[in-house]
């Protein structure tokens, strides 16, 4: 949305007021009386630079067939995509109100009609209008079921979604698909060992790992599920998966797995490993930390905080910073404690603002882990940041 899609606008509208001055030029020749002045209006809107007033006037006056259905539709999609939904609505509601289309050219346009409603947050309208198109034969099916299952992800309606993405499931989008439904699973088992439903989520979470047997967030789930029912080791065995599954998503698991490792008879050192089987994947300062912290009570914070700043000479992050400090602090006294609390201060306010996390298909940043990105709307493809402000 810029300076391209303005000036594909302004020259939409110009060609569309010509052709309709041409086709009006045809008709002139039998009824000479017949110039409608908003050909005259629509361009003064342009030259005055009202889109708006434009627009209108090129609706009125642009007669729908099938000869300029395609500049209508050039407009209601340039619209939509420009953020202004209710006018791509009113471009596309005229279409179907005023031509005798053939179905295949109907059913585009009622298909573009459902975007326009879903985008504007019309989801009842959506996905009605979606259903009805889904069970027409031919190209728009497919289409059409699909903005029906972005409906179902917006009201968190997971079961429902569950269904229509099994009918997509199919061909070379099969992957891409499965791998949703895994999520939505992973979205009920969630809710369920939220609310301590416990057999929910587990049935949840076998569907989740069949549909998708690499899916991290499945195992994260599951290892919370075990430690939940007291099921320690099993625990620990489900979260360890995600060091093969996606091994970015380990910071993710540190807590449950310490707690796990806790709570459970397994030695100590079996913890360490593999964190540090981990740290060779991925160079995340939570790990050092988690790895630091066990280590703590044996080696004592002199060691502890060596560990730390070599690991922050190789991977320096702010967050590491604060973490040294906070070992200093704890052991110094006077004027040398109160310059390392306003350093640390310093450290943390450079990464207050920063985000955590970043989605590898769009771009969008946030400081909290999303597991459906909310700007592209994929799935599992927000990441933590590494580097000096990250992780
Ligand atoms: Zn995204």
């Amino acid at each position: 949305m810029g300076h391209m899609d303005n000036w594909l606008l302004y020259l939409l509208i110009v060609a569309a007021i010509g052709i309709g001055w041409w086709l009006r030029g045809r008709e002139r020749v039998a009824q000479p009386e017949t110039v409608g002045p908003n050909y005259y209006n629509g361009l003064n809107y342009l030259l005055n630079e009202e889109p708006d007033r434009a627009v209108s006037a090129f609706i009125e006056e642009l007669e729908v067939n099938q000869d300029t259905l395609e500049t209508h539709l050039a407009l209601g999609g340039l619209l939509r995509r420009r953020g202004e939904i209710e006018k791509a609505v009113i471009v596309h509601e005229n279409i179907l109100s005023h031509a005798r289309l053939e179905k295949g050219a109907m059913l585009n346009v009622q298909l573009e009609l459902a975007r326009d409603y879903l985008l504007a947050g019309l989801l009842d309208r959506a996905e009605e209008l979606s259903i009805t198109l889904s069970r027409e034969e031919g190209d728009t099916r497919q289409a059409a079921r699909r903005v029906t299952l972005e409906v179902y992800e917006v009201e968190k309606e997971w079961e429902q979604a569950i269904e229509v993405a099994q009918l997509l499931a199919v061909g070379m989008d099969s992957e891409k698909y499965e791998k949703a439904i895994s999520h939505y699973y992973c979205e009920i088992a969630s809710d369920c060992l939220a609310q301590k439903d416990f057999e929910c989520a587990r049935e949840a979470i076998r569907e989740a790992i069949g549909h998708n047997s690499h899916n991290a967030r499945a195992s994260l789930i599951l290892g919370q599920l075990d430690l939940a029912e007291g099921y320690f080791e099993e625990a620990i065995s489900a979260l360890m998966r995600i060091k093969d599954q996606e091994p970015v998503y380990v910071p993710e698991s540190l807590e449950a797995l310490a707690e796990a490792f806790g709570k459970s008879d397994l030695p100590e050192q079996q913890y360490r490993d593999y964190l540090e089987a981990c740290l060779e994947l991925t160079p995340s300062i939570s790990i050092v930390l988690s790895l630091a912290t066990s280590m703590r009570d044996e080696i004592g914070d002199e060691a502890m905080s060596k560990y730390i700043a070599n690991h922050l000479k190789h991977n320096p992050t702010i967050r590491g910073l604060t973490q040294l400090i906070d070992l200093h602090v704890d052991n110094t006294s006077g004027v040398a404690k109160q310059n390392l609390t306003i350093l640390r201060s310093f450290a943390e306010a450079l990464v207050a603002d920063k985000p955590a996390y970043r989605c590898q298909g769009c771009g969008f940043e946030g400081k909290k882990l999303f597991w459906h990105c909310p700007s592209c709307r994929d799935w599992a493809t927000i990441k933590p940041i590494f580097g000096l402000e990250g992780e």
